[in-house]
């Protein structure tokens, strides 16, 4: 899942975007208003986090904008100011959530979840299936046939990916863009390093193989034909 963030204090952006990529994001982060607001209009993302008090534009103005462009994507708001009439304001623009500054990472990040749950169009987005494999997006959890597994925060990502396209043909680069935000060109291993170590926990100790290398193109999960 993909989040901007637009934060004028360095510190605190880098704080933000090292922390959500941490927690399995891919984080995109603009530094004043103008590339916020670019970014929010021309690119595709799951949120925004954005500061109120920004250089040129400012946080309203770039929810303004994300709204009036057609997208109803939710929107957290980070404000130094607890006043009631900067409530006001969001919420009639649209803004879904506020945080007040200082905040802690952990509530920024609990904010996150619960906007990204609400987002999902139906209760069942909550939990991903395929055959006894289920991950949990709620409790960020992944078990197999009832057996708990223990997934790093990429490798969690990468198979939020796998099962939301489940029988879908994934190419590297398109894994390598949402799950690490890198590009294909990048003479790396590191999806195919990825995929293998997922392999190894979710269908290494399992008869049904979910995950498959389809040659030449990519990846795939897909419960086999006849087992369903
Ligand atoms: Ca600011």
């Amino acid at each position: 899942m993909k989040i901007l963030v637009v934060e004028d204090e360095s510190k605190t952006g880098t704080y933000l975007k090292q922390g959500l990529s941490e927690a399995g994001f891919v984080v995109d982060l603009a530094a004043n208003g103008f590339d916020g607001l670019h970014l929010a209009t021309s690119e595709s993302y799951d949120l925004a986090v954005l500061d109120v008090m920004l250089p040129g534009i400012d946080g309203w103005q770039i929810l303004q904008g994300i709204r009036r462009a057609g997208s109803d994507m939710p929107v957290l708001f980070l404000t130094a100011r607890d006043q009631i009439e900067d409530r006001v304001k969001g919420l009639e623009l649209g803004a879904d959530d506020y945080l007040v500054k200082p905040f802690a990472f952990s509530e920024l990040l609990a904010r996150v979840r619960t906007l990204l749950r609400r987002g999902s169009k139906s209760k069942e987005g909550d939990v991903l299936r395929a055959a006894d494999l289920e991950l949990d997006l709620l409790r960020r959890r992944a078990t197999r046939g009832g057996r708990r597994i223990d997934l790093t925060a990429k490798e969690f990502a990468l198979l939020e990916l796998l099962l939301r396209r489940q029988g879908e043909v994934l190419p590297r680069s398109l894994i390598a863009s949402q799950v690490w935000d890198m590009n294909f060109d990048s003479d790396t291993n590191v999806v195919e390093v990825a995929v293998r170590r997922l392999r190894a926990k979710i269908d290494d100790d399992f008869e049904m193989k979910l995950v498959r290398t389809v040659r030449g193109m990519g990846y795939v999960l897909d419960v086999p034909e006849g087992t369903a």
